[in-house]
């Protein structure tokens, strides 16, 4: 584990796991330890001393069975078919509160995990998962079944919406408390017990949510969370014989790892929300003034670390250079500074990994003949800052067209026809979101339609909603979160065949 604030370099916590054994993690240098306790009294939580112990170690698979029989212990005591839905909608709705209150303290927390600035976790990022806890509370209370005639005179049969039982929550670091939410709210409200499992790179704000959860008064064992690696509190979960679904947002060659653990164990059932490739296409009709702020919006917000990135604009030839020039007005006016300046509109990238592995796609996108037009320099001094960079004259073939880069790197390419357009846009083994932008209703009606993608925004782009269900096609993942559709995913159906008059006529 190691957390390190990505606007400075500085550690705010590191040890050295050992893979085969991450209870004995040695723990490097105690300045590391003060720097999370100096940073956690600042925040002001309780965060110092859970702070302090997750320095120390880091969940093994051992603390994955922990946490796994006590979430069982739970569903079968005091949460699951146990408790109303009312009751279930009440604690919903406090957590909700608590995380209302603590919105200033939980953003400036999340800046320091992530990087992103304090504003946009404050005002997006929070206001959003409260919004999620209160959508899904109103719903814990509404979960029913169908009755269902299947013979006028002596039979009927019912089905109960059941919860599906233990959830295993396996979060990404782009969005930490987003994606937190939007695991806990729709699982707690069909009455499921949970396992949590941040990223490594952001367990900070996970365990700030967790004290949340104690105050808001749910028993214990219904949310437990273990800050782990992947390869081990990840695998463990995904592996475990009595995890009863694993929700998965994250890359899609750990999508795939989650997908054959869940097959050679229990055959849990599994949602996936994987990577994009996600393309924007600009028509001639279009508002090119608006397209270029959503196109800018698309590939800078969050610094590009989105799974919806829309990283690939095609833009129609006839207005391909004036639409080249607004974007590139509207890339150059964000600015990407530090989380705690109220003038950053994006912050430094998550870690030096990310950092390493983005600034090697913007050297690939060079040496493969792409054009760099903005950005593609480093910046002197601390902290992984990456400027909006947009390369043109791009084929299909390069690896900043096709790979997921998760940075703010843009490829811009051009269509004749509507019909070329589409071709490029979904020339893709991802399907997470897509964008068009055309003042012509019948070609947004028909392009829309054709745009292979879990989502499709319509002359706007990367907005989403708690009340519309959000998830991929192709490679970008299985099973849809938000919205109703959400409930599917942590319900188990059960059918009730009732006979209150038939006489079994026997042998038949
Ligand atoms: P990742 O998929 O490895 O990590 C996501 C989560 O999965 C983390 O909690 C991690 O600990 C866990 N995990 C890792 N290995 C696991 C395993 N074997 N079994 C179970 N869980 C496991 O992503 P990453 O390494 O943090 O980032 C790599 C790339 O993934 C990024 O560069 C980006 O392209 C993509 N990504 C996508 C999303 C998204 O929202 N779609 C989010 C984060 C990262």
């Amino acid at each position: 584990i190691h957390c390190v604030n990505p606007a400075t370099e500085e550690t705010l916590c590191s040890v050295v796991a050992d893979p085969t054994e991450p209870r004995t993690a040695t723990f490097v240098g105690s300045r590391a330890l003060n720097s999370v306790r100096m940073r956690a009294e600042w925040a002001g939580s309780e965060l110092a001393r859970r702070a302090a112990i997750l320095a120390r170690r880091s969940g093994s698979a051992k603390d994955i069975d922990v946490a796994v029989a006590a979430a069982r212990k739970a569903f079968a005591t005091t949460w699951g078919k146990n408790v109303t839905g009312l009751e279930r909608s009440r604690l919903l709705n406090k957590l909700a509160d608590l995380m209302e209150r603590d919105a200033q303290q939980l953003a400036e927390l999340e800046s320091l995990n992530n990087g992103k600035p304090v504003k946009i976790a404050r005002d997006f990022d929070i206001g959003d998962s409260v919004a999620c806890l209160r959508y899904y509370a109103g719903f814990a209370d509404k979960i029913v079944g169908q009755t269902i005639e299947v013979d006028n005179k002596t039979k009927v049969a019912f089905t109960r919406h059941d919860p599906i039982g233990v959830c295993g929550q396996i979060i990404p670091w782009n969005y930490p408390i987003q994606m937190w939410a939007w695991k806990v709210a729709p699982a707690l409200a069909c009455g499921c017990t949970i396992v949590m499992k941040p990223s490594e790179f952001t367990p900070l704000t996970a365990l700030k949510l967790s004290e949340l959860i104690v105050e808001a008064g749910f028993p214990p064992g219904v949310v437990n969370t273990i800050p782990s690696l992947g390869s081990v509190g990840g695998a463990a979960l995904s592996s475990h014989m009595d995890v009863d679904k694993v929700a998965f947002t994250g890359s899609t060659v750990t999508g795939r790892k989650i997908m054959e653990a869940a097959a050679k164990s229990n055959i849990k059932k599994v949602s996936l929300e994987l990577g994009g490739k996600s393309p924007q296409l600009i028509f001639e009709s279009a508002d090119l003034e608006e397209a270029s702020k959503w196109a800018a919006l698309g590939i800078l917000y969050n610094t590009g670390q989105d799974c919806t990135a829309g990283s690939r604009v095609y833009v129609q030839e006839s207005v391909y250079d004036a639409f080249l020039e607004k974007l590139v007005e509207k890339a150059n006016a964000l600015t990407i500074g530090h989380g705690f300046d109220e003038k950053s509109g994006g912050g430094p990238v998550v870690s030096k990994v990310q950092y390493d592995k983005i600034w090697s796609y913007i050297e690939s996108g060079k040496q493969e003949g792409a054009k760099c037009i903005l950005g593609g320099e480093k910046r002197s001094g601390k902290g992984y800052f990456v400027d909006p960079t947009i390369f043109t004259d791009v084929k299909p073939d390069m690896k900043i067209v096709k790979d997921e880069i998760f940075g703010p790197v843009l490829s811009v390419g051009r269509f004749k026809t509507e019909e070329e357009g589409i071709k490029l846009a979904n020339d893709t083994s991802y399907g997470l979101g897509a964008g068009l932008h055309s003042n012509d209703a019948s070609q947004c009606m028909r392009v829309s339609q054709a745009l292979e993608a879990g989502t499709v925004w319509v002359n706007q782009y990367n907005l989403l909603y708690n009340n519309v269900p959000f998830g991929g096609k192709k490679q970008s993942g299985i099973g849809r979160e938000l919205g109703s559709y959400a409930l599917e995913e942590y319900t188990s159906v059960k059918a009730i065949h009732w006979n209150y008059g038939e006489k079994l006529d026997w042998p038949l």
